[in-house]
């Protein structure tokens, strides 16, 4: 500095004071040394002004002692302005001073570097200083706005939207303008100071940039959330508060956007407590894949979901994105996949059963069937057996069997009732030559056609014909007495005899013939069967004796 700037206590106070805010604003280290500079010139003022009200010699040799004190002042403050120069050339800040010409003055090395070097000396040229540029353009640094030119207006000013060109760089400057003063408060010089804001407006563009594309993102997430059919639920893990819903959410539980706003995402859930054991799944493994729960809607209707769950960054926080699945439907539909398979599983299986049913019923029915053929079967093959053991199997008449169990009958009957029984013996005469000479068949017909003359003889009810054994014949006849027994053998030989049945062997005739013996009582008491058998046997006997071919009757 080879200029004298200050010229009184005052002003000299004054610019230190601005210097030394600007110092401060700058951060500038040397500072105390200043301060302290001041501090003791500011206490010899003090001094200086007790001593005013004194005597004039006393004040002159004060104005003396002023004066000396304002030369050591000034030359302190020389050497602090000397300090000064040699503090901003060592500053990383530009500073640069121009005349209230606005002719360059003073620029420190930084200034000279950032500037261009031949900055003070040029002379009447236009300052390369203001051929400054606005930055991220091409046109120069409107002047008005130039803080040079504010401060040399007498304002403070500062800009970071100028640009220098250099050869091969452009450096984004950010200055600051402050205008001095001289002791007539005119506009002295203008002070700048600037500094390359390269790295922060890099720093500045990558924010911007960062910004740029987080808000870009964000809104190519809104757009996606907004279109996709999930709904989808953006929450603070903290507290479950929610930051984000889509449309899909507000359809899904029949809440309003603003309502899902105010409302945690416990909220949705039908048991509050699943909230922890989904951040306990989502801590172990960093995010959640098909997680069910069950949640609730505005009606509380309970509702089967699925829920991923993915960390994201939104809007600078660390958040959980939420995406629902409604699985109600599909569930249902299970469901009534399951509870139809199991319709169809019971319809089956009463099929089956009906199946069964009808088929054991049927084996039933065929088995109640076969058994009544059997007992059909049995019942007439009982009967048929009770029929032969009484009746004669060649004449078909009653056996011998059935003619003793009636012969008991009657005897009793007829003592109980006191009316007369007969019992009448028949047999054939030389029925050993009618077999020999026709044959055993012819025989048996024979047999047979004397059956059919007995029975159309004794024709009651109560009359009884058997075969009693071989060719031999008997007929009870009860409630009948001997003449009316007598009668019917009558009857019997002359049908007989009607017959014509030849036998050419027999020795009493030439047809068929039978001796007949007959046996009657009127039985007083039980009599025995056996003994009217005998009687009719022995007077069958006495036929044969006399001659055959007739009858004998012998009472009891
Ligand atoms: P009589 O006049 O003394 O009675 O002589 P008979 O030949 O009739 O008597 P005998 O007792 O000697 O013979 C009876 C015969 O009756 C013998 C047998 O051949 C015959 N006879 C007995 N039962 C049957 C039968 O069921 N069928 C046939 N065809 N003949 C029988
Ligand atoms: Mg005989
Ligand atoms: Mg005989």
């Amino acid at each position: 500095m080879k200029k004298t700037l200050f010229h009184n206590e005052e002003t000299v106070q004054r610019k230190a004071t601005q210097v030394l805010k600007e110092l401060k604003a700058q951060n500038v280290s040397c500072q105390k040394e200043y301060e302290q500079l001041l501090n003791n010139y500011n206490k010899l003022l003090r001094q200086t002004r007790l001593l005013v009200t004194l005597s004039d010699k006393q004040q002159n040799r004060l104005t003396d002692l002023a004066e000396w004190l304002q030369n050591k002042a000034i030359s302190a403050v020389y050497a602090s302005e000397k300090k000064l120069a040699q503090f901003l050339e060592a500053v990383s800040v530009g500073v640069f001073v121009v005349d209230a010409k606005g002719k360059p003055y003073y620029a420190n090395k930084k200034a000279q570097e950032i500037l261009g070097k031949n900055i003070v000396q040029s002379s009447d040229e236009e300052p390369e200083v203001y051929q400054t540029y606005l930055a991220g353009t091409a046109q120069l640094y409107p002047k008005e706005r130039h803080p040079i030119v504010q401060a040399l207006k007498g304002k403070t000013s500062s800009v970071d939207d100028m640009e220098i060109f250099q050869k091969e760089r452009v450096i984004p400057i950010e200055i600051w303008g402050t205008p001095i003063f001289d002791e007539e408060d005119n506009i002295a010089y203008a002070i700048t100071a600037f500094q390359d804001i390269t790295e922060h407006k890099r720093a500045e563009a990558e924010r911007e940039q960062f910004t740029k594309a987080l808000q870009e993102s964000e809104e190519r997430f809104r757009v996606i959330a907004e279109t996709t059919p999930v709904p989808l639920m953006i929450i603070r893990p903290t507290d479950g508060s929610i930051l984000y819903a889509n449309l899909q959410t507000t359809l899904l539980f029949g809440f309003s956007i603003s309502q899902i706003m105010d409302s945690r995402i416990t909220d949705f859930y039908l048991n509050a407590t699943v909230h922890e054991k989904l951040l306990e799944v989502f801590n172990q493994k960093g995010c959640v894949r098909n997680y069910e729960l069950k949640m609730k809607k505005i009606d509380n209707t309970p509702l089967c979901a699925t829920l991923f769950v993915q960390p994201i960054i939104f809007k600078h926080e660390k958040v959980l994105l939420i995406a629902i699945y409604d699985l109600t439907e599909r569930k249902q539909a299970e469901a009534d996949k399951l509870m139809f398979a199991q319709e169809r599983e019971a319809k089956n299986v009463a099929l089956q059963m009906k199946g069964e049913i009808e088929k054991k019923n049927e084996q039933l029915q065929q088995e109640i069937k076969d058994r009544q053929r059997a007992e059909a079967a049995l019942e007439k093959a009982n009967k048929e057996l009770e029929r032969m053991a009484i009746i004669d199997e060649l004449t078909q008449i009653a056996n011998r069997r059935r003619l003793n169990q009636c012969l008991t009958i009657e005897c009793k009957r007829m003592a109980r009732e006191q009316k007369p029984l007969s019992f009448i013996f028949c047999d054939i005469d030389y029925f050993k030559h009618y077999n020999d000479t026709y044959g055993h068949q012819a025989g048996d017909a024979c047999l047979q056609q004397i059956a059919l003359v007995l029975n159309n003889a004794a024709r009651r009810v109560s009359d009884l014909v058997a075969r009693y054994g071989g060719e031999e014949f008997a007929v009870i006849l009860p409630n009948t007495e001997a003449e009316g027994a007598f009668n019917i053998a009558t009857i019997i030989q002359k049908n007989l005899e009607e017959l014509n049945i030849v036998h050419a062997k027999s020795e009493v005739n030439k047809f068929v013939t039978l001796s007949i013996g007959i046996s009657c009582t009127i039985p007083l008491h039980t009599i025995s069967p056996e003994i009217l058998i005998k009687t009719a046997d022995d007077a069958l006997y006495e036929a044969k004796a006399q001659g055959r071919n007739r009858i004998v009757l012998k009472m009891l």
